[in-house]
């Protein structure tokens, strides 16, 4: 018997990062922060009053609302706190889209979105992107001709890293005729010289939601908490109606509050994957790689086009014990996604890259 429904069967999971449970592995695959969550975070995590667990949750995680509003001058109201940011995805397509429509996104872009647009029996229409990862100047029109209900972009867009600015946002906001999500999972590593800030869009308009995440740039993907930003508007329809009742945990909301609010141990985190990008991004065009421009704590880099292949980089690496991301898809498949790790980490993966380049044969 298979009870399923027929877009479920037809349908396959998404594909995760490997999650190795040895400690000695160097994990540059799934773009986690290399460094442990704020010192606030192990306070409230001993400090917590353990006989609370008795009660359920505050039902909206209004202390983190706060938090995150006060932080981005913005209200309570626009904020929706979610089991990662992935929660607030699944939310997005169980509130705005009925089954047969259509969504937008560039390709490549995010791999859960054609995911949980299957799981809603809606259908994904891509399109292709410039060869800077930029989506191309009609993509807003080609969009609203497919009648796309919702569309995507990721910015810094993953998994290249490249950024568009505000202006070019607000401009694909002002030209789609749908709802536009941002996910901003990674802008934390923007670099404050861009002066990246989009966020005040949503007090002129209720067709734009920003996605943050607490998984990269608060070094707690073992958490799973997220939020979105937006008008009211779209907020409210996912806090009352379609969001699990109690969705965040207690002991979640008192770690990612925390966390948030220690903006100081966050910044210096930042700077120091910036840093690193840097310094990684030059080691590697040293080496002949191709890398795009990232703004995010990953690069996308060309591998060169003698010696090994992507795949064989990929798995030699792996033998070396450092992961990295091998995406087995046109366009991608010459290139690996390599997160950025510590100064240590990232010492590691340039070693190990000499050796493989150097014809080593294991
Ligand atoms: C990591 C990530 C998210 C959210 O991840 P969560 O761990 O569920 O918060 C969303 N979008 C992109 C592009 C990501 O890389």
């Amino acid at each position: 018997m298979n009870f399923e429904r027929p877009n479920i069967r037809a349908m396959e999971g998404y594909s995760y990062g490997e999650q190795p449970s040895d400690a000695e592995v160097v994990k540059l695959n799934t773009n986690e922060l290399p460094f442990p969550p704020s010192p606030k975070v192990a306070e409230v995590l001993q400090n917590f009053a353990v006989a609370s667990l008795r009660r359920y949750p505050p039902a909206l995680a209004n202390d983190f609302r706060d938090a995150a509003a006060n932080l981005h001058n913005l209200d309570r109201d626009n904020i929706i706190a979610t089991r990662g940011g992935d929660e607030l995805l699944r939310l997005l397509f169980t509130t705005f889209t009925d089954p047969g429509d259509v969504v937008a996104m560039t390709d490549p872009t995010y791999s859960l979105y054609p995911v949980l647009a299957k799981i809603q029996d809606v259908t994904v229409t891509q399109f292709p992107m410039d060869d800077d990862y930029r989506p191309l100047e009609n993509f807003a029109q080609q969009a609203n001709q497919a009648g796309a209900k919702m569309t995507f972009l990721v910015n810094p867009h993953a998994p290249s890293g490249s950024l568009l600015t505000a202006d070019q946002i607000a401009q694909f906001a002002d030209q789609l005729d749908s709802l536009l999500l941002v996910d901003e999972a990674y802008v934390d590593f923007v670099s404050p010289e861009h002066e990246y800030n989009c966020l005040e869009l949503v007090n002129e308009r209720d067709d734009i939601i920003f996605l943050r995440t607490m998984s990269k740039g608060y070094g707690l993907a073992g958490l799973r908490f997220g939020y979105g930003i937006a008008h009211t508007n779209i907020i409210a329809p996912m806090l009352t109606k379609t969001r699990d009742s109690y969705n965040l945990d207690a002991i979640g909301q008192a770690v990612a509050t925390a966390a948030l609010l220690d903006q100081e141990y966050a910044q210096s985190c930042w700077q120091k994957v910036r840093e690193q990008r840097q310094r990684l991004c030059a080691a590697l065009r040293h080496r002949q790689f191709k890398v795009a421009p990232s703004e995010a704590n990953f690069l996308l880099a060309t591998v060169p086009e003698s010696g090994p292949d992507a795949n064989t980089y990929y798995l030699k690496l792996k033998r070396r014990n450092v992961l990295v991301r091998f995406f087995n898809v046109g366009g991608l498949d010459n290139k690996l996604r390599i997160s950025i790790g510590s100064a240590a980490e990232n010492d590691t993966l340039l070693a190990c890259l000499d050796e493989i380049r150097a014809g080593h044969t294991d």
